[in-house]
């Protein structure tokens, strides 16, 4: 007997699931989703009961009809491809990242002043974590230059980056936001690079000509709005309590009818009251008129009256699970759907990726706070203790590298072993910070919820590879272009 055919064999890092009556594996340590045929099925039904050996899978297979040559390449293609393993299942360790990895998106937090007191917002609220004490409010035109040409240098031969304006209420700075794009698009023409734009906005302060130069410039727009008045108006208030629908609703429709360059996504956060996903939806995007409507649970370090109670949280996910089977039966007659939490995680699972981090923050994305101060991303603006630097100065190495090293997956030790990481990675730094106090825990508090959804986005993947592949290589090419 020699060494292959007494080789005992077990399933590698593996999450099965079914779409359109079909069986797939998605296999965790590549990111990547393979369809079963009825003889790789059987082999891994066969291994799924006890571990078999080499010769003994040839065998069964044999008996139920498939020539030895056939059944010998398969389970070769198989071992090289760690679907199955002899000996540890083993992880395979992601590759740290490149030491200078060029910068793509600028987050620009041009100010930390917002005219909404919203009653949830890490600005205000008690995920607030940024120590602004003496720092400017405003970014100035000096600092923000600064930031446009630090993003110039620190892109290497990148030929397009990204610039996306964050606040506070990023309107409170249109004068300064109108001055980068201009600066930005000069000094990119200057190096050889496309700057794409894009902003977050409450609204509140769009005007007509506002929404003319985000047309004319091209500038992706995303609204934080959270639904029809009788959600938007419960925690989106003015500093005196009232609420900001009447002043919202018709700039919004103003804005979708009139930027015609770009698509219009609505952010929803989701609080406890907050929670008829489906109402909100139809809302937002069959009344209003959005074109993508993403919703996410507000992140708390404790109970607070926001908080969504865990019935509520159920309910919000089974709500997510319909919208998500509209999603698909959209798919399935080439048509798209504006639910963006399934289109960001289909767009994940065809691109394949297999995430050393939860996301580009610290890495190929920085924020920029109105002190020129730079963080891992905006969500840490000017906040002294996750500092990376100054744009004055540049990144400080040191500095990245803790916080990277910290992050990244194979620092947390209870996503070594979940089927999910290559897309959750631990989730985000700033969550994590928020819940634990330190920006590389593992956000374990939603696990169940990470995996659930996954899963259903991976049968979504499934059943549309099954019956109507080609939405999947348009889709591809729709996602490359936004
Ligand atoms: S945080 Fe939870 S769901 Fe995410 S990779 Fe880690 S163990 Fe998996
Ligand atoms: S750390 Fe969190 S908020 Fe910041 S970019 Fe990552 S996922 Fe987003």
């Amino acid at each position: 007997m020699n060494a292959i055919s007494s080789r005992a064999y077990k399933l590698g890092e593996l999450h099965p699931f079914e779409g359109g009556d079909r069986r797939f594996i998605y296999l965790v340590t590549a990111g990547a989703i393979f369809e079963l045929d009825g003889a790789a099925g059987k082999l891994i039904d066969r291994l799924s009961r006890a571990e078999t050996t080499h010769d003994d899978l040839i065998k069964e297979l044999v008996a139920s009809g498939y020539p030895e040559a056939d059944a010998n390449e398969l389970i070769g293609e198989m071992y090289r491809s760690r679907v199955i393993v002899s000996g540890e299942v083993g992880r395979t360790p992601l590759a740290e990242p490149p030491a200078d990895f060029p910068l793509q998106t600028l987050v620009m937090n041009i100010t930390n002043q917002c005219n909404l007191s919203c009653t949830y917002c890490y600005e205000f609220g008690a995920d607030k974590i940024a120590t602004p004490a003496g720092k400017a409010k405003y970014m100035d035109l000096e600092t923000a230059r600064a930031s446009v040409d630090f993003l110039m240098k620190s892109s290497a031969d990148r030929k397009g980056v990204h610039i996306t304006f964050f606040g506070g209420e990023t309107l409170m700075n249109f004068p300064l936001l109108k001055n980068v794009v201009a600066y930005a698009r000069e000094t990119g023409a200057a190096h050889g690079k496309m700057v794409d734009f894009s902003l977050t906005t409450n609204a509140t302060l769009l005007t007509p000509q506002i929404i003319e130069f985000l047309s004319v410039n091209e500038i992706g727009v995303t609204v934080s709005m959270d639904g029809p008045p009788e959600m938007q108006d419960k925690r989106r208030v003015y500093k005196n309590g009232r609420g900001s629908y009447a002043t919202v609703e018709p700039r919004i429709r103003a804005l979708i009818a009139n930027h015609r360059t770009r698509a219009i996504t609505a952010r929803v956060t989701l609080t406890d009251g907050v929670t008829d996903v489906i109402g909100i939806y139809r809302h937002l995007k069959d009344d209003i008129g959005f074109h993508e409507v993403g919703f996410a649970p507000v992140t708390t370090s404790a109970k607070t009256s926001y908080t969504i109670s865990d019935e509520d949280m159920r309910n919000v996910v089974k709500q997510f699970h319909t919208l998500a089977d509209e999603w698909l039966d959209s798919a399935l007659r080439g048509m798209s759907h504006g639910f963006s939490n399934v289109s960001d995680t289909i767009g994940e699972l065809i691109q394949g990726v297999n995430k050393s981090h939860p996301c580009g923050a610290g890495l190929g994305l920085v924020g920029v706070g109105p002190s020129g101060d730079i963080s891992p991303c905006h969500r840490f603006a000017d906040a002294d203790a996750h500092s990376l630097g100054n744009i004055k100065d540049g990144i400080d190495k040191e500095k990245q590298n803790d916080f990277l090293s910290r992050g990244h997956v194979n620092a947390k030790y209870d996503c070594h072993t979940c089927w999910a990481r290559p897309l959750c990675a631990g989730g985000c730094h700033h969550e994590a910070f928020v819940r634990y106090g330190d920006t590389g825990h593992a956000n374990l508090h939603y696990c169940d919820w990470i995996r659930d959804w996954t899963n259903k986005c991976l049968e979504i993947y499934g059943a549309i590879s099954a019956i109507n592949p080609t939405f999947l290589e348009k889709f591809a090419e729709r996602k490359a272009l936004t």
